[in-house]
């Protein structure tokens, strides 16, 4: 209780600091903290299952894709605003880590303003259980459990999705028909990050590098 008053905050103090950046690239490079600063880029999903509209998602969207954008990173995200129903995940998978899904209302300011029904499914086979969301609502679907499908059945007041997996890139694993497992490996339809004329591959080089340097 005495550490309370220990700073006074009812003070406004602004930041002793001599030094200030605007995020430019040379700012970044001339600064000890500048590579944890990120501007998001504005991008469109480009998953989008065949002959689905494209529409159910508001368009642009943000995406932290992790290391690859701030080196050393074990998060990445993804930041939707849907406004029509759409059947999101379609095939079971696990991740190595853990991975929490975030549903809120769109209708902001008032992220409680919800207005939608969501069927999640968490477990495979005989233990699976599917989840009704109809409020804001957040999972942790912890690491190596099957999870999904996830659709979106009816959206009526846009719906806030966020999923945030623990992984310097997003990936999962699926099991095919035929018995074996595959890794899939995805960083966004964004150029490489070493050489702008290639699409990112997922090769994950960029994972290596840290922020100190
Ligand atoms: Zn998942």
């Amino acid at each position: 209780m005495e550490n309370e008053k220990k700073f006074d905050l009812t003070k406004v103090q602004e930041a002793d600091v001599e030094k200030k950046y605007i995020l430019t690239e040379e700012a970044k490079a001339a600064s000890k903290f500048g590579k944890l600063v990120f501007a998001f880029p504005q991008e469109d999903n480009e998953i989008v299952a065949e002959g689905d509209p494209a529409d159910y998602v508001v368009h642009p969207q943000a995406y932290f894709r992790g290391a690859r954008q701030i080196p050393g990173s074990e998060f990445n995200s993804s930041f939707q605003i849907f406004v029509k129903p759409f059947f999101l995940d379609r095939v079971q998978h696990r991740h190595p880590k853990d991975e929490y899904l975030i549903f809120l209302g769109a209708s902001f300011p008032n992220v409680f303003d919800f207005d939608a029904h969501i069927e999640f499914t968490l477990g495979k086979g005989e233990e699976a259980e599917t989840f009704v969301i109809d409020k804001p609502t957040i999972i942790r679907v912890p690491a190596m459990t099957y999870h999904c499908p996830l659709n979106f059945k009816e959206v009526n007041k846009p719906v806030m999705f966020m999923a945030a997996c623990m992984m310097p890139m997003f990936g999962g694993i699926y099991d095919l028909p035929n018995g074996e497992t595959m890794e899939m490996y995805y960083n966004g339809p964004l150029p490489c990050k070493y050489n702008e004329n290639k699409k990112c591959d997922s090769c994950g080089k960029c994972l290596t590098e840290k922020w100190e340097k």
